[in-house]
Parts: C-alpha cells; sequence; structure tokens
C-alpha cells in the first residue's frame, strides 16, 4: 500500500499505509522528499517529525520510509565542518540556495568526492576486531583521523590499500568474517539516537584541566563525565564555554548551538571559527566540529542536533580522542521537545513540558564517558565524552523543570550568579551552588605537587563559614566582630578576589595552569595561618589586614606570570615570615 500524508501539523506529519515501517526509521516526506522521522506508529498510522520547513506540503503526498533509522555518516571530514541539526553542511546548503536553506536537499554530511591521503597501520593477515584501527589519515592540522573497523565486526584482513589518496567510498580493506568477506570504507553510519558501546568503561577520576581556577580547583569536571553551566541572560555562558573549548586539555570539541534566535547562532557561527587554540596556534576549527541551529530550521532539527553531535564524538572517543561535547543551550533544546509534544497534543507536565523530560535529559547525559578500547595487536587506548550542558532557565530560576531534571543526571554543576555577574565578579560561578562529585583526588595527589584535596577542604570550609559571617556582618558590622572570625573574612575576601575571579580577556590570567592556581590559594591559605598567629600574638588585626602584602597577595595572578613560578616560592616565604 502507499503511504500517504494524512494531516501535516508544523514540523509534525501524520501518514496512513505506515505499517511495515519502524520506529525511529528515517522516511523522505512529500514530494519535495523532506527529511523525517518516525516518532509514533500506532496501526497503520505514521506520526512523523520533519527536519524541514513544511510549509506547502499537502495531505495526499506520498511518503517512503528508507528502512533504516535517522543517522549520521561517519568518515573524514567531520573535523572543520559547520553541520545543521542532521548533519547537513551548512556552507554546502548556503552554497546551493543562498541564505535560505532550501528543502529537501539531501546533501551528504560527508565530501564524497574529495581524496584523503590513507596510510595503512595492518597488514593483510592481520586479526581484527571491533574497531580495530586499520590506517590513519592527517584530517586536520591537529586530528589525525583513525580509520577504524565498524563496531561488532571481526575477522582476517584479507587485503589492504597501500599507503595513496582515496575518496571516502573507496574500498580500503577487506575483512574475512564469519559471515563472509566484507569490504570496508572510510565512510560508516550509525543511528544518532543510539549510544555506541562502550568495550571497557573507565572510571571518570580524571579531571579536565581547564585552566580556569574555580573549575579546576572547586569544581572540577572529570573526563568522560557530565556537567551543567546553568545561568540566567548574561551571566556569562557563553564566555565560559569559550574558554572550556579554548583551554580544556581535550582533543576534539564538537559544539551544538542550539539558539533560539538567529542571531545567537550567527554569533557562534562568527565567533567560533576566529577563535584560536592557544597551544598550537591554529584556528580552534582543526579541532572543532560545529553544529548550527539557524532560526529558519524547525524545532525538530533541534532535538536531533544533540543526539547527531553526541554520536560524532563517540565516534571520535572510540579513535582514541578525549572529546568535549558543548551543548548551548539545553534549554533551547528542551522547549523544541516540548513544541513537538505539544503538536503531538500529548498531555503536559510541568510548566508544559512532556512527562519524557527528564529520561530524554538522562538519556543525553548518559552517553558522556570514558572508555578504553583493546586493539587486536594488544595495542589499547583510551578516550571519553565528556558533556557540558548549558542551561538557560527562564530569568535564572534554577528551580524550573530543565534545570532541576539536568541536576539528576550531572555530577558537576557550575551555577552561574546573577549577583555576583553584576558585581562584575567572573566567571560567576557561584561557590555556594555549584557542586562537582566526581573523584578525581587521586589523579591529584600524583600530578600536583601540592595537596590539591586538602588546600581545596580548607577553601570550602573558609568560604562556608564566610557566608554565614556575612549574614552577621549585614547587621552589626565587621568591626564588632572577633579578631579570628575579620581574619577569615578577609581571607574569603582575597579566595573570591584574588583567587576565583578570573578575567576571560585578560592576556596573562585567561589560563592558569595547576602548578600557578595551587600556588596562589597555598599562598592565600599561609596568610590565614600567619595572621591568626599574630593576632593570636596580639598584633592588631586592622595592621595585619591593610599590610602592603595583603595588597600583592591581591595582584598575584596579573603579576606573576606562570613561568616565573620562583616568584610565587618567593611570595609565600615572605608570607611565612609573618607580618
Ligand atoms: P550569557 O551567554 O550567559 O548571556 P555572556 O557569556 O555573553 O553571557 O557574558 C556576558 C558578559 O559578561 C560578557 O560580555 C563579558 O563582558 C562578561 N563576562 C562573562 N564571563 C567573563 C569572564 N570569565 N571574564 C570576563 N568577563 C566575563
Amino acid at each position: 500500500m502507499e503511504s500517504v500524508i494524512l494531516r501535516i501539523n508544523g514540523p509534525v506529519v501524520f501518514a496512513d499505509g505506515m505499517g511495515l515501517a519502524g520506529l525511529g526509521e528515517q522516511v523522505d516526506v512529500g514530494d519535495e522528499k523532506l527529511a523525517g522521522e518516525i516518532i509514533a506508529l500506532e496501526d497503520d498510522v505514521a506520526t512523523i517529525q520533519v527536519y524541514e520547513d513544511t510549509i506547502g506540503v499537502k495531505p495526499g503526498e506520498p511518503v517512503v520510509a528508507r528502512s533504516e533509522p535517522l543517522s549520521v555518516w561517519l568518515g573524514p571530514g567531520i573535523v572543520r565542518s559547520i553541520y545543521d541539526g542532521i548533519q547537513r553542511p551548512l556552507q554546502k546548503l548556503f552554497d546551493y540556495s543562498g541564505t535560505f536553506l532550501e528543502r529537501g536537499l539531501s546533501t551528504p554530511g560527508i565530501d564524497l568526492d574529495r581524496t584523503w591521503a590513507f596510510t595503512p597501520t595492518k597488514t593483510i593477515g592481520d586479526t581484527i576486531v571491533s574497531l580495530s584501527i586499520l590506517g590513519d589519515v592527517p584530517e586536520t592540522d591537529l586530528i589525525v583521523h583513525r580509520v577504524m573497523v565498524p563496531s561488532g565486526m571481526s575477522g582476517n584482513l584479507t587485503w589492504i590499500a597501500a599507503a595513496g589518496e582515496y575518496t571516502v567510498t573507496d574500498v580500503i580493506a577487506k575483512v574475512e568474517t564469519a559471515a563472509g568477506e566484507r569490504e570496508i570504507t572510510m565512510l560508516q553510519k550509525w543511528p544518532i539516537r543510539r549510544p555506541r558501546p562502550i568495550a571497557k568503561r573507565l572510571p571518570p577520576r580524571v579531571p579536565v584541566i581547564t585552566g580556569q581556577r574555580v573549575i579546576d580547583f572547586l569544581f572540577p569536571a572529570a573526563r568522560g563525565g557530565a556537567c551543567a553551566i546553568p545561568g540566567g541572560f548574561g551571566t556569562g555562558k557563553t564566555v565560559t564555554q569559550h574558554q572550556l573549548a579554548k583551554w580544556s586539555d581535550v582533543d576534539m570539541i564538537v559544539y551544538i548551538g542550539c539558539g533560539e534566535r538567529g542571531n545567537e547562532m550567527t554569533q557562534v557561527l562568527e565567533e567560533f571559527p576566529v577563535l584560536k587554540d592557544p597551544r598550537s596556534g591554529k584556528p580552534i576549527m582543526e579541532r572543532t566540529a560545529l553544529i548550527a541551529n539557524t532560526s529558519n530550521m524547525p524545532v525538530t532539527a533541534r532535538e536531533a542536533s544533540i543526539y547527531t553531535g553526541i554520536t560524532m564524538a563517540e565516534y571520535y572517543r572510540d579513535m582514541g580522542y578525549h572529546v568535549a561535547v558543548m551543548a548551548d543551550s539545553t534549554s533551547r533544546w528542551a522547549e523544541a521537545l516540548r513544541e513537538i509534544s505539544g503538536r503531538l497534543e500529548q498531555m503536559p507536565a510541568e510548566e508544559g513540558y512532556p512527562a519524557y523530560l527528564a529520561s530524554r535529559i538522562g538519556d543525553v547525559y548518559e552517553r558522556a564517558g570514558r572508555s578504553m578500547i583493546e586493539d587486536s595487536d594488544g595495542t589499547t587506548r583510551e578516550g571519553s565524552v565528556t558533556i557540558i550542558g548549558a542551561v538557560s532557565p527562564p530569568g535564572g530560576d534554577f528551580s524550573e523543570p530543565v534545570v532541576t531534571h539536568t541536576k539528576r543526571f550531572v555530577r558537576t554543576f557550575w551555577g552561574l550568579d546573577r549577583d555576583l555577574a553584576s558585581a562584575r565578579h567572573f566567571p560567576s560561578i557561584h561557590w555556594n551552588t555549584s557542586y562537582s562529585e566526581y573523584d578525581v583526588s587521586a589523579w591529584y595527589a600524583e600530578h600536583a605537587e601540592l595537596p590539591w584535596a586538602e588546600l581545596r577542604e580548607k577553601t570550602k570550609a573558609l568560604l562556608k563559614e564566610d557566608e554565614q559571617l556575612q549574614n552577621i556582618v549585614k547587621l552589626i558590622g565587621a568591626d564588632a566582630l572577633p579578631d579570628k572570625q575579620r581574619i577569615t573574612i578577609e581571607t574569603s575576601r582575597l579566595i573570591k578576589e584574588a583567587f576565583l575571579q578570573q578575567a576571560a580577556f585578560s592576556e596573562v590570567d585567561s589560563y592558569c595552569p595547576l602548578e600557578k592556581q595551587l600556588a596562589m590559594i597555598d599562598i592565600i591559605l599561609s596568610f590565614h595561618e600567619q595572621a591568626l598567629k599574630a593576632s593570636a600574638e596580639g598584633k592588631p588585626v586592622h595592621q595585619l589586614l591593610s599590610a602592603e602584602i595583603v595588597e600583592e597577595i591581591h595582584r598575584m595572578k596579573e603579576a606573576i606570570p606562570a613561568d616565573e613560578m620562583e616568584r610565587f616560592v618567593e611570595l609565600k616565604r615572605r608570607v611565612e615570615a609573618g607580618f
């Protein structure tokens, strides 16, 4: 029976005669063959979400099922690309149709004509297992693409191409499997909603070092972890994400822009390609794939974009790379879920979001992970997908559904604070609302000279005490407090201003290596100890707090660059010498 459109409701289309199709199957909708996906099936009627504008599509037009789930193309060429939510290269689409996206253009996500320099790393006769690396392709200046055997395939290598230039559809290897000989190309497909399996999962115990003190020192992210950055408008989500993209010690970034307004996305499209990778001096795009949902795309593409991006990240993870996925913002993505759910006339739950909002958010963050893959020759490689989701709750309200559900699935929470932002305390990640539950202490104990865990505990305790004291100060003023507490307040002020504040646009301080971070906090905590000691010996507190060394501590982040660490040693010596 031919399948035809019955009814159209915005990006949602209902089609009859779909009995043979399956849930999640990709379909071509209407005469223009718009890309769609079956999201519900009842008897013979399929509910289809269409990833393109449905204006002009009429009931009675045909619907053709493609017998495969909505998938992404995986192969060299992903890095440096700018895609839409279903992996259509934006540049290509712009080329074809000017600034407005034409519909039904099935442009492949990977360039099929371009050739790549393939160098084999296996030889004929080798045993191969799932995800064995067959060879390398220099994909960009910063990423070497590892050409892998498709997930799940194993056998014997009966043929492999010599080093040379190949397109992604050229056969580069043949494998004798239990089910016969298989040809392998550099191009693979993977359904976006199915996580790529992790053969051996490693615990998320290695921090992602970001060079941002409030993150690395107080609330570290872990490789393979899930993090959220919630914050109202203007609190610094974009700047923080850019800082993370630039400085994090990961190999690759997948940036998923779910901006609602066109100009938000234009901003990303303009800003990202000019960002520089500070370590190599190359454009950051050399290790980035960008997914952009522009305003003239339907919400359905926004819904899919997160899965498209994560699937790409998992593929590079399997190659042995540490990948950070940044989704900005998941609130816009959740709004897409709400809108689609509304079109489906589903019963709304909290604030109009569908009842399955929490499980969808969970599905996304659960794809974060750190993995170890063993190749047939015994070599192992580690990779990870770290997911960092920005959340932009209306009015900066952290009690709304997207933030509260996100909290159930992430273990690092960087709460951006409006008051801090208006006081120009940046990053405005608040020490009271933020947390990180990843246990990275063993890594720090091994890699840092100073005792991170101990310094961190002391710092947190001081900030906590300060918070309580601030309430008293509001009532009776600081002068009425005992000396010990005044010293706590002053040390906390140093922690907040001299340590936690970090200007993204400062040449010296934009990135702060771990060694410098720990040296700085160590000095502040030494100051605390020395001030307590001096006050116990009867020195007047106001004199201690106005000492010149306090000013020096204030200035150290800017005044002492990371390559002059001996100056921190010297500063600490002077602090320890007392006042
Ligand atoms: P959002 O994306 O949450 O709306 P932005 O990231 O655009 O907010 O930040 C708003 C402004 O705050 C920026 O233009 C910048 O002036 C300031 N800002 C945010 N983070 C920092 C930072 N780490 N260092 C210096 N300024 C910052």
